[in-house]
């Protein structure tokens, strides 16, 4: 009888076919072999501790009922509460969100931050939605979901199609049934107890990172040619910034089109007209991008900052860079992951390369629970500070265990959650 063959020796188009959650738990396995972590403790730490699905009945302006699928998954919470974003998109399914609740847990861990995993998701199409029906929403899924979050259990934050005001809503529903309660959620608008720097953050941890790996492979960033899927919350700050470092923004797309211009886009200009026209699409002083071309354009470092499993093995193998910065969750499926490894393409993966909204939202956290609110440089100051060290950490153990980036990050991730689980129960 043929052996069967484990995911580790499968070919990168075979891994394709993994779901979001198998492929995280794909790279957990390579770095639980690597930490020798015993059979029982790989099914307890990859298995979520709770899922909810709920059902969302939302009254539309037209006056007819619409039915939502809600879903809130904790992966882990064996370092803190758990922590994750919240999700409007149509793609939004159990897995997806099951796979990006585990991806928080090895992120809180990688940062050191005192935090679990977990992420939620309403499958709707927000930008059909008027603001009134999307509020009803997000009040109706907070009443659904109310028993299981709150500030010690589980807090949620932005993440696609919601953003500070989603954020100021789920507080205020919260607090109608708990009391005034601004730690259950972060991402707050400023004038709500959100925190300097918030904003930004996940944008601003892409580029301290960026320039991290550009030093540690010896490019240039200063001049670098760079290429942006997505241009919202993370892409638009990520684009900002690195023009600030000297970086030329030469092609971004977004889900309605793609504009590129060789000597670099003007990004506060590109900014300013998606904020008018809500996409990139039409930009002057720039090339129309094909958006299906976009991740192909001969660059320095590519960017995926939008939606997940765009860089299969397919993609992987055209994709013409020196360096991939996983800006989104999960961009890369394990396929384009073995194709990059092949091709000696390096790509910070995203448990890394996009921590730095968690890491703010740590700090709003601990600011509404010691009531009591930090300057933006220091906020700035210390987000560094923490990138930094895990940088470092992850950087290190790739070179002591010869293994890429990622497997180093799920190495430091998984060994700080497993003794925290050994501590408090898992012995
Ligand atoms: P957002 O909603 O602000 O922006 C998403 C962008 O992606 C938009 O420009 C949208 O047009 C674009 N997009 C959507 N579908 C697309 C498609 N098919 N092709 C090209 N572009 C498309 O979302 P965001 O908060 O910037 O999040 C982007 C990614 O970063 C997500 O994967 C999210 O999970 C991840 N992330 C976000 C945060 C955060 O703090 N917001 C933190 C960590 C990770």
């Amino acid at each position: 009888m043929a052996r069967r063959r484990s995911p580790q020796e499968r070919s990168p188009r075979s891994l394709d076919a993994l779901s979001a959650s198998e492929a995280v738990n794909f790279n957990f396995d390579r770095a639980a072999d690597i930490l020798a972590l015993p059979d029982a403790e790989r099914v307890i730490l990859k298995s979520p501790f709770r899922e909810l699905s709920v059902e969302l009945p939302v009254k539309m302006d037209s006056g007819e009922w619409r039915v939502f699928n809600g879903y809130r998954v904790q992966h882990d919470n064996s370092r803190g509460p758990c922590k994750g974003g919240l999700r409007y998109h149509p793609s939004v399914s159990t897995d997806e969100v099951r796979a990006l609740a585990a991806l928080m847990t090895w992120k809180t861990a990688l940062v050191d931050i005192p935090f679990g995993g977990a992420k939620g998701g309403i499958a709707c199409e927000p930008q059909r939605m008027s603001s009134d029906e999307r509020q009803r929403l997000t009040r109706q899924f907070v009443r659904a979901i109310g028993p299981i979050i709150g500030p010690a259990q589980d807090i949620p934050a932005p993440d696609m199609n919601t953003n500070a005001q989603t954020m100021a809503w789920i507080m205020d529903e919260y607090s109608n049934s708990h009391g005034y309660s601004p730690a259950v959620v972060t991402g707050k608008p400023l004038h709500l107890l959100g925190s300097a720097g918030r904003e930004d953050a996940t944008g601003r941890g892409v580029a301290i990172l960026a320039a991290r790996a550009c030093q540690t492979l010896g490019l240039n960033l200063s001049g670098a040619r760079i290429v942006i899927q997505g241009f919202g919350n993370v892409g638009s700050h990520a684009a900002r910034l690195l023009q600030q470092r000297g970086a030329r923004i030469i092609a971004v797309g977004d889900a309605s089109g793609g504009v590129c211009n060789a000597e670099g886009l003007d990004i506060p200009a590109l900014i300013a007209w998606t904020n008018e026209h809500k996409s990139v699409a039409g930009f002057p002083d720039a090339q129309g991008c094909p958006t299906k071309k976009l991740l192909e354009t001969p660059c320095d470092i590519l960017i995926p900052a939008a939606l997940g499993g765009v860089i299969d093995a397919e993609v992987a193998a055209r994709i013409d860079t020196k360096l991939v910065i996983e800006a989104a969750n999960y961009p890369v499926t394990a396929g384009g992951a073995a194709v990059f490894q092949e091709r000696e393409i390096p790509a910070l993966p995203d448990v890394l390369a996009n921590a730095g909204g968690v890491v703010v939202s740590y700090f709003e956290w601990t600011q509404n629970l010691t009531e009591f609110r930090w300057k933006e440089d220091r906020v700035h100051a210390e987000l560094e500070e923490i990138l930094n060290r895990a940088y470092d950490e992850t950087a290190r153990l790739a070179v002591e265990h010869k293994v890429d980036w990622r497997t180093a990050a799920y190495i430091v991730a998984i060994d700080r959650v497993a003794q925290a689980a050994r501590l408090r129960w898992l012995s």
